[in-house]
């Protein structure tokens, strides 16, 4: 990702360089941090954030079940994010990082003081042939909520998605697919999964220790509403994805990245699915604000800048 010229951190806009913490700080030693991730799309008339509430309010609920002390509500997130935006002079399309780290010394129950903190970069649109994948199941399985909770995005989480990640690229795949402590499919690392089997489509639950995806509900709503695809939320065996006409993996970053093969086995024709690109379709049309119908999922950008309504 590019650097910005700024970074938010406590109301402050801080030189990219300068937006530095302390080596002794709990959020560096233990990696103390909820974080969310987060984008902005060139659209109609402006440059859209996208269901950046669903993002706030999840970044809340991290914090909470974190036990991090901080002040900072939910205007705050949006208040960060939308200055730090217009701060860095942000025109096309963007990732954002907001994260909540404990600043604070000490050991790893310490739950603060900690800093807001928000990183801009820009970020080119990719097309769906882009974003394909060849999977591995993963030896390492996913994370547990009675070990530690996925729902929770944290920083630290993300070793997990690390080691399934490493082992997947030393193999010569290029994404992991954790199974749960039970053996069910859970997700990819660092994203949702989704599979269409006789038609429907099929995701897992979200007590199967996946992160609780603003993307994974966003396109069963789409699925449902605009493509009039069965869709179902329930455990999915791991012999099930072989079997699979096709299979995507989801988030916020990752958009749609289709799944062409599962350990080396293809998925359908091991070619795009025709699901999968009519969801990515419908989709972009939302995010970049061609659809209306879900005008309410979109931040303005530059119309928040000028205290305009549209
Ligand atoms: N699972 C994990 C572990 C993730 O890191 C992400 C990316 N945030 C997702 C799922 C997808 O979540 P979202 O659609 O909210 O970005």
């Amino acid at each position: 990702m590019a650097n910005s010229k700024y970074i938010y951190v406590d109301g402050n806009m801080i030189p990219y360089e300068d937006a530095v913490v302390h080596v002794n700080t709990v959020a560096v030693k233990y990696g103390s941090n909820v974080f969310e991730g987060l984008c902005v799309y060139e659209g109609q008339g402006d440059n859209f954030l996208f269901r950046a509430h669903e993002h706030y309010v999840r970044l809340e609920d991290s914090r909470r079940l974190m036990q991090v002390d901080c002040d900072y509500t939910i205007d705050d997130y949006s208040e960060a994010v939308l200055s730090c935006l217009h701060a860095n002079d942000v025109t096309g399309d963007a990732h954002i990082r907001l994260t909540i780290m404990i600043t604070g010394d000490g050991y790893s129950e310490t739950t603060g003081p900690a800093s807001l903190v928000c990183i801009v970069g820009p970020r080119k649109p990719t097309r769906l042939e882009d974003r394909t994948k060849h999977a591995a199941v993963s030896s390492w399985l996913r994370q547990d909520d009675r070990i530690a909770p996925p729902r929770i995005k944290a920083g630290a989480n993300y070793h997990n998605s690390r080691f399934g990640l490493l082992e997947a690229r030393r193999n010569g795949y290029d994404q992991a697919i954790f199974l749960t402590l039970d053996g069910k499919i859970s997700e990819g690392a660092n994203s949702c999964l989704c599979m269409v089997r006789n038609g429907v489509l099929v995701t897992p639950t979200i007590t199967s220790s996946i992160l609780e995806s603003v993307t994974r509900s966003t396109l069963l709503q789409l699925a449902a509403e605009e493509l009039g695809i069965p869709c179902q939320e329930r455990d999915i065996d791991r012999s099930e994805i072989y079997s699979a006409s096709e299979a995507f993996f989801c988030g916020s970053g990752l958009e749609i990245s289709p799944i062409l093969s599962v350990d080396r086995t293809p998925l359908g024709t091991g070619e795009i699915g025709p699901v999968s690109r009519q969801l990515w379709e419908a989709y972009e049309a939302v995010l970049r604000g061609r659809n209306q119908k879900y005008a309410g999922w979109l931040t303005p950008i530059q119309a928040a800048r000028t205290g305009a309504r549209g």
